[in-house]
């Protein structure tokens, strides 16, 4: 059940694995605030694929930044799985984004030092995985990496950096995954398997996806879709 009412998406309260309540993130510059997110509420069920789309500058990546526990709110709440992120300090946030998130982000932000293979391996080894090695090999493969495994990124393209990077995040077997312009920087036939592989991920797993995007055909693609100007949700859109 998910309904939708002014800018907010109601449903069961246990089943969303996100709930955003009066969000509110200000920066202070000088003696000036500037309000980034304005009282922004939305939920999202576990399972659902929602997408933001807005201008540039809009908020979008603050937005996904903070349901993502990697920066903290002005004021305001984020509910992840029902735990308040608000009440957790820097530790206990990144537990439970090793426990529940992926992330895929437009510039790839793989490890220089690294190769593909011991990029991905990096999340399987934090979960002290013995077979982390294989399992990494697996999901390269998965990605049609499966020949590139000992290549740095410098020696990669963008869209196998991508690739790379969407394996490194299913590594994690997140319950959701958060995405900033994932196809931003790759030409269309690259996008449409980067597209692919995360949406499949949610169909075959039943991750949930929350994807920043200016892309309005990507954002046909989700469930959900929030419509963000100046900090404030414009409209919700349930597809
Ligand atoms: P979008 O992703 O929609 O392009 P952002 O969330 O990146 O928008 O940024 C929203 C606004 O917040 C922009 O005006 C940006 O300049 C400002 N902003 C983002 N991060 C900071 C920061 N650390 N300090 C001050 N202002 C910031």
């Amino acid at each position: 059940m998910f309904l939708f009412k002014r800018d907010k998406f109601f449903s069961l309260k246990d089943m969303n694995i996100l709930s955003v309540e009066n969000l509110t993130k200000t920066y202070r510059s000088g003696n000036r605030e500037l309000t980034v997110l304005d009282k922004v509420n939305f939920e999202v069920e576990q399972g659902k694929t929602l997408s933001i789309v807005g201008p540039s500058g809009s908020g979008k990546t603050t937005l996904l930044g903070l349901c993502a526990g990697l920066d903290v709110a002005s004021s305001g709440s984020v509910r992840m799985d029902g735990k308040p992120l608000e009440n957790m300090n820097e530790d206990q946030r990144a537990g439970i984004r090793n426990q529940l998130v992926g992330f895929i982000f437009q510039n790839f932000q793989l490890l220089q030092t690294l190769t593909a293979l011991e990029n991905v391996m990096v999340p399987l080894e934090l979960k002290k995985r013995k077979d982390a090695k294989e399992k990494a090999k697996e999901l390269l493969e998965k990605v049609g990496l499966g020949d590139r495994l000992t290549h740095y990124p410098n020696q990669l393209s963008g869209g196998e950096q991508q690739r790379v990077s969407i394996a490194r995040a299913f590594a994690n077997e997140p319950k959701i995954l958060f995405a900033d312009e994932p196809t931003g920087n790759l030409d269309t036939e690259t996008g449409e398997m980067v597209e692919n592989l995360i949406f499949n991920l949610n169909e075959e797993q039943g991750t949930t996806l929350i994807l920043v995007t200016h892309d309005l055909e990507l954002a046909a693609r989700t469930h959900h879709s929030l419509h963000i100007k100046g900090g404030k949700i414009q409209e919700a859109i349930n597809g």
